[in-house]
């Protein structure tokens, strides 16, 4: 699964909420997320924004 970014994280080896450097971009992210509890909650947070973005038009 490819983890989609925030627009302004520019740097994937690099969690865009703490700054810790990630053992890998995308893997390492959600293992970093899984660890860190305000992460994980920012993470579901900006997560959950995009899935009611998307709900309007993907709907059904
Ligand atoms: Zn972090």
């Amino acid at each position: 699964m490819a983890v989609n970014t925030t627009a302004d994280w520019s740097d994937p080896a690099t969690c865009p909420y703490c700054g810790d450097d990630l053992e890998s971009a995308g893997a390492g992210f959600v293992d970093h997320v899984d660890d860190n509890d305000p992460c994980k909650r920012e993470f579901d947070h900006w997560r959950n924004n995009i899935a009611g973005d998307l709900a309007g038009e993907w709907g059904g």
